[in-house]
């Protein structure tokens, strides 16, 4: 068993932090002032839709009732457009259970703080009511469903939004887009077909088979060297783990590499010192019958000629270029995105990310943190776990964009 996935589960659930604060109802405090505190979830559910909002306004707090407003209204309406009935084909909760009021008694955001001490409801309901699709209105809900997840740059909606994403955590699809308040203030054309395309394709995963994957730990195969590799596929991903990000500096090397050969098979391996001992990987790459993937192959490319003064024949596929041109948002690109997004894994490399970064983050020949990591205990076997998924993932998601682009 490969220790990690990187991501532990306990988090998820737990209503403890790393910063060692309690996120709780009773430390919020907000059902204190509260009409209708703790709000039931309301709806019938009967498509198995949940929908999240924001939090209850005042109207809902009197009523105890979600979605009972103007903006409430507005969203029935085009749920109707679309087929759904608000009340009777989901179930309806908010990232915050009570109504949060500013000074003057008016209707205001929640906190992330309010956010995070009504986490652990919003995931027992997930939890127990098991939804195939679940749509995130706005901010607040993406921030719930997924900020403590996501270790890096968790960004705002227009990164998040119009994704359809297979969860593998929750088992549902995470469906995000504008919240409706946001789609009446902006009053624009623009902003209501974008909303109403996103909520589209989200009711369109209804009736979507949910992809499931074969355990990362039967994918991955830890090898002693490139020459325990088999015959080689006629497609393949691969990937390196390097001294730094250039390899033109003095004392740069290749650690470690891994090959993907299918969509549930990789191969990875440290990277022998000796021409001799590294043969079988070369003629991998000198194969001009191997169509090759990568995910910024410029990478590889460029290390390949510099390292170990091969190029590479037959590059087919770059994710990172294809990711963008199905979807030119900026920083929606990188592996860690494309394989959240498209294949519903949050986190794979948390647990290692520091040691991967430069010493010094100005000077592009610096060296990273890798050789520290090889030298703790399972460090090797944590390096070329994470190579693996690289490549793994990198595949499966090539496969994805072609089948997106009809190749
Ligand atoms: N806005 C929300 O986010 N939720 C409601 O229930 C009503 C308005």
């Amino acid at each position: 068993m490969i220790d990690g996935g990187f991501f532990s589960k306990k988090e998820t659930s737990s209503i403890f932090r790393p910063d060692g604060r309690t996120y709780s109802c009773a430390s919020c405090g907000l059902y204190r002032n509260a009409k209708s505190p703790r709000m039931a979830p309301f709806g019938n559910f009967k498509k198995k839709i949940l929908n999240i909002g924001e939090a209850p306004g005042e109207i809902e707090d009197s009523r105890g009732k979600p979605w009972q407003d103007k903006t409430g209204r507005l969203l029935q309406r085009m749920y109707k457009k679309l087929g759904i009935d608000l009340f009777e084909d989901c179930l309806n909760i908010n990232a915050v259970n009570c109504r949060p009021m500013n000074k003057s008694g008016g209707n205001r955001t929640p906190t992330n703080y309010e956010i995070a001490c009504c986490r652990s409801r919003v995931w027992r309901i997930i939890r127990e009511r098991k939804p195939k699709v679940i749509i995130a209105l706005g901010n607040s809900a993406i921030f719930s469903l997924i900020e403590h997840r996501w270790k890096k740059n968790f960004g705002n909606l227009t990164k998040w939004r119009g994704w359809t994403i297979p969860d593998q955590d929750i088992q549902s699809w995470i469906c995000p887009t504008f919240h409706p308040s946001y789609v009446e203030r902006m009053d624009s054309p623009e902003v209501y077909t974008v909303w109403k395309q996103d909520l589209s394709q989200a009711f369109s995963m209804l009736n979507t088979p949910f992809p499931q994957y074969k355990p990362d730990d039967a994918c991955i195969h830890i090898i002693d060297s490139p020459e325990e590799l088999p015959s080689f596929p006629e497609l393949a991903a691969f990937d390196y783990e390097t001294t730094g990000i250039k390899p033109h500096a003095k004392g740069h090397h290749i650690i470690c590499a891994s090959i993907a050969y299918d969509e549930n098979t990789v191969y990875s391996f440290m990277m022998p010192r000796t021409n001799s001992k590294r043969q079988k990987f070369i003629e991998f790459l000198a194969n001009p019958n191997i169509k090759k993937i990568a995910h910024n192959m410029k990478f590889e490319d460029t290390w390949s000629t510099v390292r170990l003064r091969q190029e590479v024949k037959a590059w087919y596929w770059d994710t990172m270029i294809a990711a963008h041109i199905l979807d030119n948002r900026p920083v929606v690109t990188s592996l860690k995105f494309q394989t959240y997004v498209h294949q519903g894994v949050p986190d794979y490399d948390s647990e290692i990310s520091d040691y991967l970064k430069g010493k010094d983050d100005k000077n592009a020949n610096s060296f990273n943190r890798i050789s520290e990591l090889l030298k703790r205990p399972g460090g090797t076997t944590k390096l070329l776990t994470y190579c693996g998924l690289d490549s793994l993932y990198t595949y499966r998601l090539a496969i994805q964009q072609m089948r997106k682009m009809g190749i």
